[in-house]
């Protein structure tokens, strides 16, 4: 490759007409339609609000939180990033206007402007250039795609969008624009709408973006007459207009976009050879197992906020994995603890296969996620526990096992008499909410000769934590001789990582959060071994 080919490109991603079309998922296709193709790629995501990061957002506005090796609490378009490429990101791929401002708001308290007036342009866009960039130096990857929260035309989005036209200038066909925009279908009509995606890239010229390519989210197909209807309005070739057309699984989306030409559209205007073919054959393997399942599992998941998939995206998306991993489909049942609370576990949970209890915070529900484990743990159900759902489980067994009552969290019960998990002595201290729980990757050792030893294959992991309560290990020598055993430790701190119950088919609580590193490429084990699990105990009812 001549140096102009080997530079790093710049792709941005932008959204026109409306929210959830998809940004992350175009984004994610394309870094793998271009890494199936033998180049590296890295996304970041600008989020234009206000919060330094997704932590302290409520699931409700913003789902889940995805937290990184590194410790950052990101949004959750990073977990599509990771589960496609199956390359980790960190702090670098995820921005917000809150860190940006931040960041030039410390530099003027320290005088590096030199009395220059602070002001949006320069002083902002040169900061939202500099963590663009900041993913392009030494040439890591050949390219760094950039996609941008939110929706052209928004007033905080602004600052973006002019970065983008600055950079424009300064990289020249380095940089590539990719408009999503939606076609909508209008019933009465029984037509395919243009006008919307017409406005929105008005709006983008109006700020000084040309896109290079639109990606146009439809329900029915774009026929040649309305790409070249969006081509001639927009300022575009008819080959750079993108069918993007719904599908029942993000995972197909690739495999849409390859036949759509995305990646060579994206080449052409890099100005680079698309060479070779790209090899998805493991990716393609994937997505036919998926779509091919020889059963149906249903798994419940024990959470509080049921009504919205997105606060759980990472689990969904893990189960999805070792659903294929395990030749079926998994069917997940959201049950609402509130709801279990009532007094309805058995009819709530009656005919799953499998017991997931949510990773949360705070008291709200957390009664009928104690009795949802009592469910599983006397019907010797598979279960899984993540971080608070393990929590979960050992005050359920120090209740009702160890008749230690009233047993809590202290972060539910402060004063409950038995505290079987506490918070963390170094976590007494910190009244800041923002970025202060045990974040990021820690070690762990595994117990030889136990259930998480035996699903692992390994001695020694390392899986990302969330959190800032633990298990009291004070507790300890009790919970092990009645039954439940710390079968993974923090090497350093000797905290309890993972509790399990050896005389119980399956039934496992985890400190930390697997769901954020499972992956198209590698599901995470603790699932591929939990959906099976549920497998064996659906096959053993039908016996
Ligand atoms: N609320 C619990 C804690 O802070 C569990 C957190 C979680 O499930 N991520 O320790």
């Amino acid at each position: 490759m001549s140096k102009v080919e080997s530079a790093t490109r710049y792709i941005f991603v932008t959204g026109g007409v409306t929210s959830s079309l998809g940004k992350g998922i175009i984004s994610a296709s394309l870094a793998k339609l271009l890494q199936a193709r033998g180049y590296t790629a890295t996304i970041q995501k600008l989020d234009p609000y206000i919060n330094i990061d997704p932590g302290t957002l409520n699931p409700y506005e913003h789902g889940e939180c995805y937290v990184t090796e590194d410790g950052a609490e990101t949004d959750l378009d990073l977990g599509h990033y990771e589960r496609f490429l199956n390359v980790t990101t960190s702090q670098a791929n995820n921005v917000t206007t809150g860190r940006i401002y931040q960041s030039v708001i410390d530099k003027e308290r320290r005088g590096d402007y030199l009395g220059e007036t602070v002001q949006v342009i320069p002083h902002i866009t040169d900061e939202i250039k500099h963590c663009i960039k900041l993913l392009g130096e030494d040439h890591k990857y050949d390219f760094v795609i950039t996609e941008i929260g939110g929706t052209v035309g928004d007033i905080e989005s602004l600052p973006y969008i002019e970065a983008i036209r600055q950079l424009r200038w300064e990289l020249g066909n380095r940089c590539i624009v990719v408009h999503l925009t939606l076609v909508p279908y209008l019933a009465a009509a029984k037509e395919l709408k243009t006008k919307p995606t017409q406005h929105s890239v008005k709006t983008m010229q109006e700020y000084g973006v040309q896109p290079d390519i639109l990606v146009c989210r439809t329900e029915k197909p774009l026929n040649e007459n309305i790409k070249n209807k969006i081509a001639l309005f927009c300022n575009v070739s008819p080959a750079a207009v993108i069918e993007s057309i719904d599908t029942d699984s993000i995972y197909r989306v690739p495999l849409l976009m390859l036949n759509e030409k995305l990646d060579i559209q994206v080449l052409k205007k890099a100005q680079m050879s698309p060479n070779c073919t790209p090899d998805l054959q493991s990716w393609e393997e994937f997505v036919n197992r998926l779509q091919n399942p020889e059963k149906t599992i249903r798994i419940a998941l024990v959470g509080k906020y049921v009504e919205l998939m997105d606060a759980y995206k990472s689990i969904i998306e893990s189960l999805i994995h070792a659903g294929t991993s395990n030749k079926c489909k998994v069917e997940v049942k959201m049950v609402h603890s509130e709801q279990i609370e009532n007094g309805n576990t058995e009819n709530l949970l009656a005919g799953v296969s499998g017991i997931i209890v949510a990773p949360g915070f705070g008291e709200r529900g957390i009664e009928g996620k104690i009795s949802a484990i009592t469910y599983a743990r006397t019907n010797k159900i598979p279960f899984l526990g993540i971080c608070l759902g393990m929590q979960c489980a050992t005050i359920e067994f120090a209740r009702n096992v160890l008749s230690l009552n009233h047993a809590h969290s202290t972060e539910m019960l402060p004063d409950t008499p038995y505290p079987v998990i506490d918070i963390m002595e170094q976590q007494k201290k910190i009244t800041l909410k923002g970025g202060t729980m045990r974040l990021g990757a820690f070690a762990c050792n595994i117990k030889e000769g136990t259930k998480a030893y035996k699903i692992y294959d390994n001695l020694n992991i390392s899986e990302r934590h969330r959190h800032r309560y633990e298990f009291n290990n004070k507790y300890l020598e009790q919970f092990e001789s009645n039954g439940m055993i710390a079968s993974g430790r923090n090497p350093d701190t000797n905290l309890v990582e993972i509790m399990e119950i050896p005389d119980h088919p399956w039934f496992l609580g985890v400190q930390f959060h697997p769901e954020y590193k499972s992956t198209v490429a590698k599901p995470h084990p603790l699932f591929v071994n939990f959906v099976k699990a549920a497998n064996d105990f659906e096959t053993g009812k039908t016996n």
